[in-house]
């Protein structure tokens, strides 16, 4: 454990717009009539912060959230009702199955394994994940009938498109149609297919719950989803010192950008360590006032050097960074579930 000792806020905050967040869930709820709208908060919340946005979805009448690991639902167990969270992972040990039972989070079995591990524990409500062809975690189609399966009391029976943000994919059907065959052999309370993309994808993906993540965020995986989702994550960090260049000077490690002017430029309080990777090395910006002011030179771990140009810009003021998710991910060559989970833990998320 880390000393108790509390210190200066970090040079760098990733601002969450928490209107925009509870907007587009509210968006993506009512794109889905007929079903409820939950929230994949693994990740941190796609390193939004998986605190604050559980919060603000729980309050805003969000009634399922999704995590990876058992971590991440303990991170949150106070903040929504614990039959509320469900762990995609699955009980992997006898140890996790009896965590889920005594503090009375959903697991998601996945495998026959991880159902005889749910019985053996106890058992209780769970949510089932089917296989229907993305073949990540799941129970293969065939393995439905197994009498291990029979026994259990699901809730959702759950299942994941592979390629629901290419709208034109034959796997999208194929995977449906697997997956109302298997609502037609198992015995649940609610199914559940669509992720973000796949809520655009029309009524027979929808069942009683969607699961929409990256969209929640801001991120615009296909886009039939564009005119409906508006930013959440706006990062900012602290010019921690103004320099003036010569021409023939150079800026950051293997000097890969000179001067041919005198230049006024800045050193930000962002790098690497923090997910603002070195791609973004002489093609970012960031901005003061509107107006940009594109990165020179490499990116370092904890520093990037920007073009200050004529903007009013001194020692101690905030930057944004340019981070328009759709537009950042053409421009780094990064997914936008990349860009957001990068962002590490140095961040104040506020
Ligand atoms: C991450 C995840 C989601 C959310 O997907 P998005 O594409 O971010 O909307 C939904 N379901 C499962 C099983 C996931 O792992």
């Amino acid at each position: 454990m880390a000393p108790d000792i509390s210190a200066p806020p970090a040079p760098l905050r990733l601002r969450i717009d928490r209107q925009a967040l509870v907007g587009n869930w509210r968006a993506l709820d009512r794109l889905s009539p007929g079903a409820r709208a939950g929230a994949a908060v693994k990740a941190n919340a796609y390193g939004t912060g998986a605190r604050i946005v559980t919060a603000a979805l729980a309050e805003a009448g969000c009634q399922d959230f999704f995590v990876a690991h058992w971590q991440e639902a303990a991170e949150i167990v106070d903040l929504a009702a614990p039959d509320a969270i469900a762990v995609l992972h699955g009980p992997a040990t006898a140890a996790d199955a009896q965590w889920a039972r005594s503090h009375g989070v959903r697991p998601v079995i996945n495998s026959l394994h991880q159902a005889r591990l749910w019985h053996e524990a106890g058992g209780g409500p769970c949510h089932l994940m089917v296989d229907t062809g993305i073949n990540r975690l799941g129970v293969p189609m065939a393995d439905l009938g197994d009498p291990v399966l029979a026994g259990l009391d699901i809730d959702i029976l759950l299942s994941h498109l592979a390629s629901a943000d290419e709208a034109d994919s034959p796997l999208n059907a194929a995977q449906q149609r697997r997956w109302t065959e298997a609502r037609g052999q198992m015995t649940c309370l609610r199914a559940s297919l669509a992720n973000s993309a796949g809520i655009v994808l029309g009524a027979a993906y929808h069942g009683q719950v969607t699961r929409p993540g990256l969209a929640l965020y801001g991120g615009v995986p296909c886009a039939a989803l564009a005119p409906y989702i508006c930013p959440v994550v706006q990062p900012q960090a602290m010019i921690l010192q103004v320099r003036a260049l010569k021409p023939g000077d150079s800026v950051g490690y293997n000097a890969t950008f000179h001067a041919t002017r005198p230049m006024r430029v800045g050193v930000v309080s962002v790098g690497y360590a923090d997910g603002y990777l070195r791609t973004w090395s002489g093609r970012g910006s960031a901005r003061f006032d509107g107006v940009a002011l594109p990165v020179l030179g490499r990116i370092s771990m904890d520093m990037t050097v920007i073009d200050l140009g004529s903007s009013a810009a001194r020692e101690g003021d905030w930057v944004s960074i340019d981070y328009d998710l759709p537009a950042a991910a053409v421009a780094s060559g990064l997914s936008q579930y990349e860009l957001l989970t990068l962002l590490g833990t140095r961040w104040t998320r506020e």
